[in-house]
């Protein structure tokens, strides 16, 4: 039972001690993790038989969506709307995934090249992000079921080459399912804190991470010193696995059943394939063949009636091409760190398919050391994240904290547009700027509104406070100097101060931006943004374009002023008929047209303004000699 305490200040209910989950988003099976009793546990289904949830989504025709083991079972009989291995897919756009498109068995869109890829299942499209979404909630519904409460926090495991989109598409994921994601953390990472590696004060230790699952290879090379984990380089072959392994069985058993010599009139090897029924069949059979030999010497078994078998050794044989390969990635790796063999401290066994006899054997006589292989390969990175999720909850006192602040922070400028000063999953504490100048001659006071959201438009996000800065000197606008900082200590308090710098008139204030806001609504917050990116880019261009062209109606008026005897009547006419029509443009919605009339009355104007500038020097030098 789950102790609630009520804050008596604002009414609010909270849970003491949150339970931070790790979370393991894999490309063929996801797991959560938590600490239990003090030790890192991988947590069941319901079932009670595994810890694997299949990373795979299936939309039936009733629109329901079923995710993991149930899933799996319609990859044969409806590929189409069953999705796999969208973790290929995270912050990618089609250009990206080009190439491989003939892997997935379902529709990715081909829209717009550069646009982040989208997957077409039945009428509707899903973002790679929504799709992980799904898997990530039926995680947290897992370890809900466990714990009979609520959670809301987790640290996600990304491979260590995720560039910075991939992981904000893993963190949005996580929003999106209602995780405040807390930290992303490397795999390779989250597969040492697991062995307890890199605890020890005081001493550096380079550690090999070899994870070979069933679509994929890594080999990450990390550097451990005084708690800090530094990535030094990573490798490996993101088409490589254990898939690879059962095909070359299925390869195997095809051959011998459709030999001459073992033929009684049997169908060809292409006929087998062909059948799916059987091609499901001979391809689960390759699977459990591979299992076993890991622990046994021959595997026995029978395909329509048939019997087939397979030694360890000749499996062996089949597979080591792949495992060659794997190690010449090790070498690139090492070389890419500029490390020898003899260098690396310790090799950690990552994946399932580092069950296999050979592999251990090969990597172990590699690196020239033992490797360690203690903990379940498939669950050894799931472990660690929880380790790190406990870390972060407080419960190991020696590490530091570090966050981010969810959410971006900035203010309003003109014409109701938010300026973004501290991005969202800026990490904490952090401080940044920016100077801004008046926009009218002679102003005295500015207002300084502080908002926090994704949107383009302030009035769109949340308002977290504002103040004025009063007493700025009169001068001409543009002119004064005014820098506005932005400090967000790492108790989450942002401290906003506005400075003149021209007279050293300064105002300040303090908030505290997540106060009173859920994670629900933060989540909502970065969905709206997600959702209206188009119309909001649409209405920042739109807004660019007046602010742009006020500008220039200003500077035009003066500009007509100053300079009336050096115009020609026509000169001065037809500026005002362009000026006009600028004017008028300013108050349709079209932006181009708003640029069109600029263009037309910057190219007009220009020699204009030469003749101008040409007048005024020859005016200042008048009477000096040269
Ligand atoms: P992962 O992607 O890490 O979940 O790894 C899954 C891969 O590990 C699949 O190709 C499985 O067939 C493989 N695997 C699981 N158990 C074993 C085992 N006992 N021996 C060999 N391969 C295994």
């Amino acid at each position: 039972m789950a102790t609630f305490s009520i804050n008596l200040k604002d009414g609010s209910v909270e849970q003491p001690k949150p339970v931070i989950v790790g979370i393991d988003l894999g490309t063929t099976n996801s797991l959560v993790a938590y600490m239990k009793d003090g030790r890192s546990t991988c947590v069941k289904g319901k079932d009670g038989k595994s810890t694997l949830v299949p990373s795979i989504v299936h939309f039936a025709q009733n629109e329901e969506i079923i995710v993991g083991d149930a899933a799996k079972t319609k990859l044969e009989t409806d590929p189409a709307n069953t999705i796999y291995s969208v973790k290929r897919l995270m912050g990618k756009s089609f250009k990206d995934v080009r190439e491989q498109q003939d892997f997935f068995g379902y529709q990715i869109l081909d829209d717009d090249t550069d646009s982040l890829v989208k997957i077409r299942v039945k009428t509707r499209f899903y973002t790679p992000v929504e799709l992980s979404a799904l898997i990530l909630k039926e995680l947290k519904n897992r370890i809900e079921n466990e714990l009979g409460t609520a959670v809301s926090k987790a640290v996600i495991t990304v491979p260590a080459y995720f560039n910075d989109n991939q992981r904000q598409a893993t963190r949005d994921a996580g929003k999106l399912a209602g995780l405040d994601v807390l930290r992303i953390v490397n795999e390779p990472t989250a597969a040492a804190l697991a062995y307890g590696l890199g605890n020890e004060e005081g001493r550096t230790e380079t550690i090999a991470v070899y994870d070979l699952g069933g679509g994929t290879f890594d080999i990450s090379i990390l550097r451990i010193e005084n708690g800090i984990f530094e990535v030094l380089s990573t490798n490996g072959d993101t088409f490589l696995g254990g898939d690879d392994f059962d095909r070359v069985i299925v390869d195997f058993w095809l051959k011998q059943l459709s030999a001459p010599h073992s033929s009684d009139g049997f169908m060809s090897s292409d006929e087998w394939i062909k059948n799916k029924e059987f091609g499901q069949q001979i391809r689960l059979l390759a699977e459990a063949a591979k299992k076993a030999l890991s622990s046994v010497e021959v595997f026995e078994g029978e395909l329509n009636g048939r019997k087939v078998s397979l030694t360890r050794a000749t499996f062996e044989g089949l597979i080591e091409p792949f495992v060659r390969r794997t190690l010449d990635c090790c070498k690139n790796a090492l070389r890419d760190a500029k490390l020898d063999v003899g260098q690396i401290d310790k090799v950690v066994m990552v994946g399932g398919s580092t069950r296999v006899p050979l592999v251990k054997k090969s990597v172990s006589g590699f690196f020239q050391k033992t490797v360690f292989d203690s903990l379940d390969p498939d669950e050894v990175v799931a472990l660690g994240a929880a380790i790190q999720a406990d870390i972060l909850a407080g419960n190991q006192k020696d590490l530091l904290l570090l966050d981010v602040t969810p959410l971006s922070l900035g203010i309003e400028t003109v014409g109701g547009l938010m300026d973004v000063i501290i991005p969202r999953n800026s990490k904490i504490p952090t401080k940044a700027g920016r100077q801004y100048t008046t926009s009218v001659d002679g102003q005295k006071n500015l207002k300084i509104s502080v908002y926090q959201g994704e949107r383009d438009l302030v009035e769109h996000n949340r308002k977290l406070g504002e103040f004025i800065l009063k007493g700025i000197p009169p001068m001409p606008a543009g002119l004064p100097k005014i820098d506005i900082q932005f400090i967000l200590n790492a108790d989450g308090i942002l401290f906003v101060r506005a400075r003149e710098l021209r007279s050293n008139l300064e105002q300040h204030i303090e908030i505290r931006p997540t106060y009173g806001i859920s994670e629900e609504e933060m989540a909502l917050m970065l969905l709206d943004s997600i959702q209206n990116a188009q119309t909001d880019m649409q209405s920042r261009s739109l807004l660019e374009a007046r602010n742009e062209a006020n500008n220039l109606l200003l500077s035009g008026d003066k500009f007509l002023q100053q300079h009336n005897e050096i115009l020609s009547e026509s000169e001065k006419a037809t500026t005002q008929a362009l000026l006009k029509a600028l004017r008028e443009a300013t108050k349709g919605e079209d932006k181009d047209a708003i640029h069109r009339a600029i263009e037309e009355l910057n190219e007009y104007t220009a020699p204009l303004a030469h003749r101008a500038l040409d007048a005024t020097i020859r005016q200042a030098m008048r009477g000096k000699k040269v």
